[in-house]
């Protein structure tokens, strides 16, 4: 079965087409400036590259590309758009509504729509990516992965603010958390790695890429997750600042007569690394001006550090002990020197770090000592292939049934 899943953003698209249950990737690429004359798609397949620069004017027109690339002669992956059995979209917010993947009905649409005050900058756009589908591709069956399904598991006492009761009940004001299909493709990762079945595993997982989250992960259930009703809560992130003290809001607006928008526009794109550091939110940077001496850069990379340090320390009480560590997502899976950091002051937890692995290793492994209480891994993320599993597997199903 070939699966497209198709990640929507308000001007951007990527995706990956699948050959399922195979896992194989035909082909991937990114659709930018939708909405734009001079929208561009670029892919990559088998080796062959290619980007076109064109009118692409919204998502149907870009989708229309997408199709138009995956059948065309010269990369040649479909020998038409029928071959698409299933398309699977990846939604950020499924509210308190989804805690897991499903097939799209007006129901499911209704039920997007109804959390897009809980996140207004993307649930439209995914949305939009279903309708824009369902227009190109009318007789196909669409699945889609929510960010949040994965932390429904999380007990109330969790998940609640300690504010008012009412606040949760009239409006759903609770943390949700996100990085949901990561955690879990990564969590499904760590048996094949320490030779033990989730169930009998205390697992922190942490993702750490521009957006960073950890989740606590008990006999493979979300039971925490830093991120809470948004993005913004949590560790310390490229731009995002995680935990403040919410009165800052007021004290800094009196002080820099900010409004409030352009308060929250501060806390999401001016702070964490980049508002620390005064250069950049991306970690490379950061890491090549520490490595030259600026002071500002170092203690940004501290702060990042010892910020993920803290949560780590709170999970392990949270599940009372920890046996797997992992770490995923750009910064996650390509800095030995964040992980080096972090393990080399969790030794009263009984991490025991293999340098060679941490520094030297490549893709998917341990990079614990043999000897290590807890087993700390590193596990290269792939949301695309979760939500092509999720998809392969809704709409199997739901062909057996048509059937019988
Ligand atoms: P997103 O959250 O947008 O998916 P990614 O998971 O791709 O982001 O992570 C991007 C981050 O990973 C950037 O801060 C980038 O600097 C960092 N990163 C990528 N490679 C390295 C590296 N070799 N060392 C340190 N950080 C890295």
């Amino acid at each position: 079965m070939k699966v497209l899943v198709l990640n929507c953003g308000s001007s951007s698209l990527k995706y990956q087409l699948f050959a399922m249950p195979e896992e194989a990737v035909l082909i991937k690429g990114t659709v930018e400036k939708i909405g734009s004359e001079e929208g561009t798609h670029s892919y990559k397949s088998d080796g062959k590259e290619g980007s076109v620069t064109a009118p692409i004017l919204d998502h149907r027109e870009a989708l229309r590309q997408v199709l138009a690339t995956l059948t065309a002669g010269e990369v040649g992956v479909l020998s038409s758009a029928e071959e698409i059995a299933a398309v699977g979209h990846r939604v950020v917010h499924g509210g308190e509504a989804f805690s897991s993947s499903i097939l799209v009905t007006d129901d499911v649409k209704r039920a997007i729509a109804d959390t897009i005050e809980l996140a207004p900058l993307h649930n439209p756009a995914n949305l939009l990516g279903i309708e824009a589908m369902e227009d190109v591709l009318p007789s196909v069956p669409q699945v889609a992965v929510f960010d949040t399904a994965f932390h429904q598991t999380m007990p109330q006492e969790h998940y609640l603010y300690p504010v008012p009761y009412v606040l949760y009940q009239r409006h759903k004001v609770r943390r949700y958390g996100f990085h949901g299909t990561s955690h879990r493709y990564c969590a499904s990762r760590v048996p094949g790695l320490v030779g033990r079945d989730l169930s009998a595993l205390k697992v922190i997982s942490c993702h750490i890429g521009n957006g960073a989250s950890l989740a606590a992960i008990e006999r493979g259930r979300s039971i925490d997750t830093s991120m809470g009703m948004t993005p913004l809560e949590g560790v310390m992130m490229g731009t995002r600042s995680g935990d403040i003290d919410p009165s800052l809001h007021e004290f800094v607006m009196a002080k820099e007569g900010l409004s409030f928008d352009e308060l929250t526009s501060m806390l999401n794109k001016h702070s964490g690394l980049f508002g620390v550091s005064g250069l950049s939110g991306d970690m490379r940077k950061v890491v090549e001006a520490r490595a030259k001496g600026s002071m500002r850069a170092s203690l940004a990379f501290a702060m990042y550090e010892y910020r993920i340090r803290k949560y780590i320390g709170a999970y392990a009480a949270a599940m009372n002990g920890v046996d797997v560590i992992l770490f995923t997502a750009g910064v996650g899976e390509n800095s030995p020197l964040l992980r080096g950091l972090i393990c080399d002051n969790l030794t009263y937890l009984g991490v025991e770090l293999d340098p060679a692995a941490n520094d030297h290793g490549q893709g998917e492994r341990l990079i614990s000592t043999p000897a290590s209480k807890v087993k700390v891994c590193v596990i290269p993320t792939n949301e695309e292939l979760m939500i092509a599993r999720d998809t392969n597997v809704l709409v199997t199903g739901m062909l057996a049934k048509e059937e019988s």
